[in-house]
């Protein structure tokens, strides 16, 4: 099944591709960031 549902792992600003960079392996705390605009986001679980 292929859903045109936006990327969550793309810019929601420029919609580019983010990288990701894991800061906390074992609290799952992963940085996306957009090299095109300069978004940071963090997740970590709830
Ligand atoms: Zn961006």
């Amino acid at each position: 099944m292929t859903a045109a549902a936006p990327d969550p792992r793309s810019c929601p600003t420029c919609g580019d591709a983010l990288t990701f960079e894991i800061l906390d392996d074992e609290r799952f705390l992963v940085a996306w960031s957009c090299v095109t605009c300069g978004l940071i986001r963090t997740t970590e679980p709830g």
